[in-house]
């Protein structure tokens, strides 16, 4: 038997990023809350004492797109990838994640993504899902987008939806206007965002028909939010112009080296590239496409392998941010804390305050290493130890 957890977690000493750098402070987790922060706070009751010195306290992660249950599949059924496990979430700082179908919604289904959902959330970690996935319309769990939105607590939006690309189901204007609007009445009638998920292929078509919509509807820019948004310069350049007129721009962090050969850009390197020319910060969010296909190719740009997504790339790609592109800390955690946290009306996400969930990552303050993970107030990792392990990992 292990021995039972103490509720009462006090972290001492530690540089608080919230992400907003509120000093050095102790920090109180009571159960699963974050109960205090307090220049020095001392108890007299039996409390886990973490010691936070030369170590930076910041939000734990949240990864908004993420093949949960495995993706791919394109190629033959032996490109089916498997699913995620725990550990390949907490090993990246992921407290909080959002999990998605893909191309394939046939062999794979809602119902199978939402027990996957409710099995990691046993494990310890928050979890939400999109209904649907590359294809319009979507396939829902109950009758409709709205239902789904109000009668399933863990269905936040709608998505990945494919479009500008050759694997997209080909929706017309209206049929994404319709999907839109649904989402968002499923979004106001359940206190949710409503907000959809678009995968962005590599066709020249790149964000047009959301411009559209914007421009011919009364839909909100933010209804929507486009990810894979690195794939190419041009289609990084129409990101900044949507991003600057208040859309929600998403880079995926999963790019290999093998990529790079391609028109894809790494996520640190957009990242600085849009803050350098006035896309606002809050703007911005990552996510690692975890668990999705990735084609390798040598350099030649010959076809090797399949390769997949990995939900590291996100805490790869955070700390590229601030190691080798000298962006401040404060800005590279917005993408993958606060804005998500927002965009996605995550409550109790996405930032270090009082009774907010107790989602927090220690990082070693000289070079930004992942040290302890803490989700809903239970220690994951310590100290690089990984304590809490998924139910069949290592059995
Ligand atoms: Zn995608």
């Amino acid at each position: 038997m292990e021995a039972k957890e103490k509720l009462i977690k006090l972290i001492k000493n530690t540089e608080v990023f919230c992400p907003k750098p509120a000093g050095k402070k102790d920090i109180l987790i009571a159960s699963d809350k974050i109960a205090m922060i307090s220049d020095s706070i001392n108890l007299n009751i039996d409390s886990e004492i973490i010691d936070g010195r030369s170590k930076i306290a910041v939000p734990g992660f949240i990864d908004n797109h993420v093949h949960i249950i495995g993706g791919g599949g394109e190629g033959g059924y032996v490109n089916r990838t498997p699913e995620i496990k725990l550990t390949d979430l907490t090993n990246a700082g992921v407290t909080t994640v959002i999990g998605c179908l893909g191309t394939d919604g046939y062999s794979r289904s809602m119902k199978e993504l939402l027990a996957k959902a409710y099995a990691l959330e046993a494990e310890g970690i928050s979890t939400f899902v999109y209904t649907g996935n590359y294809r319009v319309p979507l396939l829902t769990v109950t009758k409709n987008i709205p239902e789904d939105l109000i009668l399933i607590k863990k269905i936040i939006g709608a998505g990945e939806v494919a479009i500008s690309d050759h694997r997209s189901s080909q929706p017309t204007f209206d049929e994404l206007k319709r999907l839109i609007a649904d989402t968002r009445i499923g979004g106001i009638l359940s206190g949710k965002a409503g907000v959809v998920n678009f995968h962005i292929g590599d066709s020249d078509q790149r964000l047009d028909i959301l411009n559209r919509i914007v421009a011919e509807t009364e839909l909100p820019i933010t209804q929507m939010l486009p990810t894979h948004i690195g794939r190419s310069p041009e289609l990084i350049s129409a990101a900044m112009d949507f991003a600057k007129r208040g859309g929600m721009v998403d880079l995926t962090t999963s790019v290999g080296k093998e990529l790079e050969k391609g028109k894809t850009v790494q996520t640190d390197k957009v990242f600085k590239y849009f803050l350098a020319n006035g896309v606002p910060p809050e703007n911005i969010s990552f996510s690692s496409d975890g668990q999705g296909s990735l084609p390798v190719f040598d350099k030649d740009g010959k076809f090797l392998y399949l390769g997949i997504g990995k939900v590291k790339s996100l805490f790869d790609q955070f700390r590229k941010s601030v190691t080798d592109e000298s962006i401040e800390l404060e800005t590279a955690l917005k993408p993958v804390t606060l804005n998500p946290a927002r965009y996605l009306k995550l409550e109790g996400k996405g930032s270090i305050s009082e009774a907010m969930d107790a989602d927090l990552l220690l990082l070693d303050k000289n070079d930004l290493s992942l040290d302890t993970v803490i989700a809903k107030g239970k220690i994951m990792i310590r100290e690089e130890e990984v304590l809490v392990k998924g139910r069949f990992e290592n059995r």
